[in-house]
């Protein structure tokens, strides 16, 4: 048994020591400074990170299902997303649940996306919860040009660093992927910079990384507009600024209802957020996940117009 152990260490450390290394000055900065010295922490890193964020001149456009509910659909979904200029697409296959239920396709979805989108120019968008997921993109990409990009996500509830290490080491070779992470659930300033800081560690580079604000689990906090989750701009924005790499404002899973999602988009127009993520499905009322939250894409677009991102939606001429 403790061989075993020893093995693996051994074989974690071979393959990451050597990007570890740039980023335990930073760790070592951090600790020190209980988080709290912004300077300190992102001195090194901020110079390079600082040009990612604004080289990204357009806002992006994530949208999609909660889900994807079946092989069936993918057809439509990426028919008429196409049609309206969305090119990052939101499919995910797996899903992670509050409480046990209906935890999606599956492995099994994967190909079909992937045969859906990549040749079509759409970059599918999917969030992957542990090591196995992230093999099963890269071995699923074999046979597809390296101009296609996918986006791939840490989700708020997968705070296991090691796991989230690994899935940065194995993704990170693939130069067409590009990997989110969102906040975790909890409000703590402190451990999203430390997610961002194990992925560097783990050696996914710096330039295909993005982050995400969630939203963070209400618990006793006043909740007026009772949203699922309360979004904390301000720190969205300090996040950004010392990560240096883009922030995309997850609306849905903080609106947690479709007027909800609207009033999120309004309030965030003060921000310099690079994009959005929003749920949208092809017939809410029908959703498996998130129903209440879901828009429509008629919906979608109206809300698009609403915060000025319709110019970023690419329709064909
Ligand atoms: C999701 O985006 O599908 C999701 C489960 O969200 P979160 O990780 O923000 O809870
Ligand atoms: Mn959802």
């Amino acid at each position: 048994m403790a061989y075993i152990f020893l093995w693996e260490r051994l074989q974690y450390h071979r393959t990451s020591v050597i990007t570890k290394v740039n980023y335990y000055c930073i760790l070592l900065d951090f600790d020190q400074h209980g988080g709290q010295d912004e300077e300190v922490f992102v001195s090194d890193a901020q110079l390079s990170l600082a040009q990612s964020s604004e080289e990204l001149r357009e806002k992006v456009v994530i949208a999609g299902p909660c889900a994807l509910e079946s092989i069936q659909q993918l057809p439509d979904i990426i028919q008429q997303f196409q049609a309206e200029g969305i090119n990052i697409v939101r499919l995910p296959i797996w899903k992670p649940r509050t409480i046990p239920g209906w935890d999606g396709l599956g492995f099994a979805g994967l190909p079909y996306i992937f045969a859906a989108t990549l040749p079509h120019g759409i970059t599918p968008a999917l969030e992957v919860l542990c090591e196995e997921h992230a093999q099963l993109i890269v071995e699923c990409l074999k046979g597809y040009s390296d101009e296609a990009t996918i986006l791939v996500w840490i989700g708020a509830r997968n705070q296991n660093h090691w796991l989230q290490s690994r899935i940065a080491q194995i993704l990170a070779p693939k130069k067409n992927i590009f990997l989110m992470f969102k906040n975790q659930m909890w409000d703590d300033e402190k451990h999203w910079l430390g997610i961002y800081a194990h992925l560097l560690a783990a050696g996914f580079p710096q330039e295909r990384l993005w982050t995400c604000h969630r939203g963070f689990s209400p618990g006793k906090m006043p909740n007026p507009q009772r949203y699922r989750n309360l979004p904390d701009f301000e720190m969205a924005m300090r996040m950004k600024r010392q990560m240096g790499i883009p922030m995309i404002l997850e609306t849905s899973h903080i609106g947690g209802t479709r007027e909800n999602v609207h009033e999120v988009c309004r309030q965030a127009q003060d921000f310099e957020f690079d994009g959005y993520m929003v749920e949208v499905h092809l017939n809410p009322a029908d959703a498996l996940t998130d129903s209440l939250q879901q828009l429509s894409l008629e919906e979608f677009l109206r809300l698009t117009e609403l915060i000025d991102a319709s110019k970023y939606l690419k329709r064909a001429a």
